[in-house]
């Protein structure tokens, strides 16, 4: 039998907004945007857009869960959780955002199913307190060659095989390298297009639904059939 693995992007993706910009444009130093617009234009990595973009916040830790409590998931979420773990299909978490805003997020929505959620491998950064502020504390190391402050696919590398039949979901600029590892993408917004540009072979979707859908349909040949097409970047 062979191994599924869905990978998945968290702001923007899972949740319903991107949780670190909302932090940002709350507590952060306007400044923090003329970062963003050379991180979207390829000049720096992610690790030294929100390295420094982190250093502008001016807030609390409960600032932080406060605004992350007002997030809401995508409304499939939970019905794709729970066919996942129905077929023995593996999901894991992989963030560029952080990790009290990812936790404070999914612990809301959650409450009632703390089972599921225990089950669910989370990979992201961390903020640490620092001054009246906080500090990114960054989860790769040493830093991958395209300046990822996670870099997602080394995180995707590290945990699969190579028989495995490896799927990621995500929306931003932050799952491209995600999107050139797996076998196959499922990609809105900003992340369809560069999938588009680089012909790699993505499924654009709006919700967790289709995902769901998709997955019931083609599980039973997933199980059994090898993915043809081996992604270069896992030789
Ligand atoms: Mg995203
Ligand atoms: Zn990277």
């Amino acid at each position: 039998m062979k191994t599924i693995h869905f990978f998945l992007d968290f702001d923007g993706t899972i949740a319903a907004s991107d949780v670190v910009d909302l932090v940002l444009e709350k507590y952060a130093d306007k400044k923090w945007k003329e970062i963003e617009k050379e991180w979207s234009a390829g000049k720096i990595g992610s690790r030294e857009c929100l390295s420094r973009q982190i250093s502008l916040i001016k807030a609390n830790p409960d600032d932080l869960k406060n605004i992350a409590y007002g997030v809401s998931l995508d409304p499939y979420f939970l019905y794709f959780l729970k066919k996942a773990e129905e077929l023995g299909v593996l999901v894991t978490i992989v963030s560029d955002g952080f990790d009290i805003l990812i936790e404070q997020v999914l612990k809301k929505n959650f409450e009632k199913h703390s089972t599921l959620l225990k089950a669910l491998p989370i990979f992201s950064n961390k903020l640490v307190r620092d001054g009246e502020g906080f500090k990114a504390v960054f989860a790769t190391e040493p830093v991958c060659e395209h300046g990822c402050a996670n870099c997602k696919a080394k995180v995707i590398k590290k945990s699969t095989s190579f028989d495995d039949h490896v799927f990621f979901v995500g929306d931003g600029l932050s799952d491209r390298y995600a999107a050139e590892t797996v076998h196959l993408t499922f990609a809105k917004g900003k992340l369809l297009d560069y999938c588009k540009s680089k012909n790699l072979d993505a499924i654009a979707y709006q919700d967790f639904k289709k995902i769901t859908e998709w997955l019931s349909d083609n599980y039973p040949l997933l199980r059994k059939t090898n993915i043809t097409r081996t992604p270069e970047s896992k030789n």
